[in-house]
């Protein structure tokens, strides 16, 4: 079964535009002119279909393309156009599509666009896990926040107060769902980031991430909450992409989540990690005991279940050490 797509027969037409500093990336781009040639494009459905088998793309031909951008000049409109070929529009026999770069951009602004339809506070039907209390969605500038009315949370002090869910969400996985609804999207995508990160694979670019973590010295959650660092957790590990800038700072306990042994610890006791809820969520956390040693400094977290436990130990890069399943 093929999964990375197929290599075509034919030579890649289109030359990487990884070839070019990020600031000539950005000039391609710096005129409205061709942002228009890019959008009518994407509109015309210019590019190829599907992102991995696809020998197959439409293309728009130079007078409708210039039609479409509404510039009269033809000297002008060419010179636009020419400077967007090759990196991010091909030029075939047939007329022009946008290079895979040129769909990339397309669809990146595709991405973060849309309305939001969060544009008030909206209640959950289900409780917070922690104390029953309302949950209430929020939607503001491409984040999505649940937050509880009757209790600090789950980030502690490292979030807005009673917060028990906060992640970037583009407004196009608001369409058609209901806060709960949203919020089980939500908590799907942070197990695959999980999962991916703590492989060092960056979900939005597949770059590398480096990867640290800080750690409460004399860690000391009373009622749930440390006096030192304000959150429930000693560890947090801080994982970033330095080419996309993608990055995530979350608990160590969910970095493990993303574990193969893990998850399938997990699914023998009841809960897919891939698919859980904020209640599987809490039950897993509950069975969750975290050291730290030094010198070098190792991180270890044990998830009990049943009659057994899972042990991981991490170094202080995220790197898992040694995983250990055992009877108690
Ligand atoms: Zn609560
Ligand atoms: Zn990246
Ligand atoms: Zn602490």
């Amino acid at each position: 079964m093929p999964f990375g797509g197929m290599a075509s027969s034919e030579p890649d037409p289109d030359p990487p535009l990884s070839g070019l500093a990020p600031d000539e990336a950005f000039a391609l781009l710096g005129s409205d002119t061709r942002l228009a040639i890019v959008r009518a494009l994407w509109d015309a459905g210019a590019h190829h279909t599907f992102d991995d088998v696809d020998d197959d793309a439409g293309t728009v031909a130079f007078s409708d393309l210039q039609h479409a951008v509404s510039v009269r000049d033809n000297g002008q409109f060419n010179y636009h156009l020419s400077r967007l070929v090759p990196q991010l529009v091909t030029q075939t026999a047939d007329g022009y599509r946008l290079s895979g770069a040129g769909k990339a951009v397309a669809r990146s602004i595709a991405t973060v666009t849309g309305e939001s339809l969060f544009a008030d506070e909206r209640d959950l039907e289900r409780p917070c896990p922690i104390c029953g209390g309302r949950l209430t969605a929020e939607y503001d500038d491409q984040w999505l926040r649940v937050t509880c009315d009757s209790c600090p949370g789950s980030f502690g002090e490292l979030g807005h107060e009673g917060t028990v869910y906060n992640a970037p969400f583009p407004p196009a996985g608001l369409e058609d769902r209901t806060p709960d609804e949203a919020l089980t999207v939500g908590l799907r995508r942070c197990m695959l980031d999980a999962a991916y990160l703590v492989r060092r694979i960056c979900r939005e670019c597949a770059g590398a991430v480096s990867a640290s973590v800080s750690v409460c010295e004399g860690h000391d959650p009373e009622e749930g909450y440390c006096g030192s660092c304000g959150t429930p957790y000693a560890v947090w590990g801080d994982v970033r992409c330095d080419t996309c800038r993608f990055a995530k700072r979350l608990p160590v306990e969910v970095f493990a989540m993303g574990l193969t042994p893990v998850i399938a610890f997990c699914h023998d006791h009841g809960v897919d990690l891939l698919t859980p809820t904020l209640d599987d969520l809490e039950a897993v956390e509950a069975g969750f005991e975290t050291d730290v040693s030094h010198d070098p400094l190792r991180i270890d977290v044990t998830i009990s279940a049943g009659d057994e436990f899972l042990a991981v130990a991490f170094d202080d890069t995220l790197s898992p050490l040694a995983i250990e399943r055992q009877l108690e």
